[in-house]
């Protein structure tokens, strides 16, 4: 579903990301980690061709990231969800209309964005809150929100980045919860995050980066196996 064969994203003399191969099946769920600057972002931002890479290619299904024109860059964001750290809601409008947006980009009738908004808020746990605005919800509710609105398109591909950086354990793990269900009904989740005691939790693929190299896949791994190692030490 996703192919990255030998990218590299570079920005002047700095190397963001350096020949990075990766193959990830539909219906995966995979882990980025990798210390602050190792190329977790920018690696997701290839994947949503915010950034284009330097060298190499990107297939994400039938998509050429790597030659995608700006026009056919919407058909390619109804098919890959993103959420980000810092939510990026519009404080100005509130949260039916937060979530409706990104559906009427791509030219939804309003009747489907009437009955889907709160289907996919139901989803995320928040259902009733269609009139509440972004100050009016916590951090995790807020990011619950972001969430609501990258899958209201039903992308197949869910893309987040440190989603969790701003939240306090119990939303962090909701968030998780929700990522792992959406996985199970079929999306493929790429998380980028530093939060190793979920990552060491769930035991999914975890790819990590540094210096913008993978230098690990494991199938089903921990945050580090250096953290790991630490922990036997401790016990
Ligand atoms: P991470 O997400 O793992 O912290 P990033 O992908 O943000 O890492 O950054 C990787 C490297 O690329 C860093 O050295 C960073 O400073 C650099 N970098 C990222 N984006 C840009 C940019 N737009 N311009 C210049 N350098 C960048």
């Amino acid at each position: 579903m996703i192919v990255m064969s030998q990218v590299a994203k570079t920005y002047g003399d700095i190397v963001a990301v350096d020949d990075v191969t990766l193959n990830i099946r539909k219906g995966e769920f995979a882990f980025l980690v990798g210390r602050s600057g190792a190329g977790k972002s920018t690696l997701i931002q290839l994947l949503y061709r915010e950034e284009r890479p330097t060298k190499g290619t990107i297939m994400i299904d039938e998509f050429n990231l790597t030659r995608m024109r700006r026009r056919e860059i919407p058909r390619l964001r109804r098919k890959v969800g993103v959420v980000f750290q810092d939510f990026k809601l519009l404080a100005s409008k509130n949260i039916y209309q937060n979530i409706a947006f990104a559906l009427e980009v791509t030219g939804a009738p309003k009747r489907f964005i009437q009955r889907r908004v709160p289907q996919v808020l139901a989803l995320v746990g928040l259902q009733g809150r269609e009139r509440a605005y972004p100050d009016q919800l916590s951090g995790g509710e807020q990011q619950r929100v972001a969430l609501a609105r990258a899958i209201v398109n039903s992308p197949r591909v869910i893309l987040a980045d440190e989603p969790t950086g701003n939240l306090d354990r119990d939303s962090s793990w909701q968030m998780m919860r929700i990522f792992s269900e959406l996985n199970k009904r079929g999306a493929t989740v790429v998380v980028a995050t530093h939060d190793w005691p979920i990552v060491d939790a769930m035991q999914r693929r975890v790819i990590e980066l540094k210096s913008g190299r993978v230098i690990r896949d494991d199938a089903q791994g921990g945050y580090s196996d250096h953290v790991s190692s630490d922990r036997a030490i401790s016990h």
